[in-house]
């Protein structure tokens, strides 16, 4: 890994007050590591097996964010120690979250997931989903008092196409903003706007994310 793209991007970051989530999956625990010595603390996975592998090799300090699709039954698995689930896409979900974790003894902060990519495969709420969703939230926020719900995330197409892309991660932020007006006023802790990645991460700076998820960047293509 260069380490000057890490403090170039992790400098640039602090001055905009953007929290990079260093997106490590499929890369090995050393690569995390290395990382973790330059004082990154937020790491980024979406395979519920690779993510508790992971926990259990490395430094407890770590805040592990879990981005990808989280089936219920596996709910149980990150609840101990996860930091931030970013893609709760149902009211079911939620539930379980919220279920696990009370018995954890513990609050969990999620972001509940916008689809606006006009691919088929992303997963996410619509904006009238997530409203749908918001609404029986807070029907039952008492029971539901453990599951926190700091704000939104979203990815945009996967396309060179940015006018396409600032127009997607436009609705991002606009759903977020109308989800704090309606749900969220004066609760501080609803503050996270997660959407950006390595190939559109300043554009969704500029369209005000408040937390990006940067994995080829940092540790060089997947396969
Ligand atoms: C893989 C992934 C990223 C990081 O993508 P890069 O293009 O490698 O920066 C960000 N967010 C999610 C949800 C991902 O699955």
């Amino acid at each position: 890994m260069e380490h000057s793209v890490y403090h170039s991007l992790k400098q640039e970051c602090e001055q905009k007050k953007v929290t990079l989530v260093a997106v490590s999956k499929t890369k090995p625990a050393a690569a995390i590591q290395e990382l973790y010595e330059l004082g990154q603390r937020d790491f980024g996975e979406n395979y519920v097996q690779e993510l508790v592998q992971k926990q259990q090799e490395l430094p407890a300090a770590i805040h592990w964010h879990f981005i990808g699709h989280l089936q219920s039954n596996k709910v149980k698995m990150i609840a101990p120690f996860v930091h931030l689930i970013h893609a709760v896409d149902s009211f079911k979900l939620l539930q379980e979250i919220a279920k696990q974790a009370t018995k954890n003894e513990r609050t969990i902060d999620v972001l509940l997931q916008l689809h606006v990519a006009d691919e088929e495969t992303k997963f996410g709420m619509d904006e009238n989903e997530l409203m749908h969703c918001l609404e029986q939230y807070s029907a039952q926020r008492k029971e539901l008092e453990q599951v926190r719900i700091r704000g939104l995330m979203g990815m945009a197409s996967f396309t060179e196409d940015m006018v396409q892309v600032r127009a997607e991660l436009h609705r991002i932020r606009n759903a977020f903003v109308q989800m704090k007006q309606t749900f969220f006023t004066g609760r501080e802790y609803f503050d996270t706007c997660s959407m950006g990645m390595s190939g559109d991460y300043q554009a969704a700076i500029e369209e005000g994310s408040t937390m990006v998820r940067i994995g080829s960047m940092l540790f060089g293509s997947r396969r």
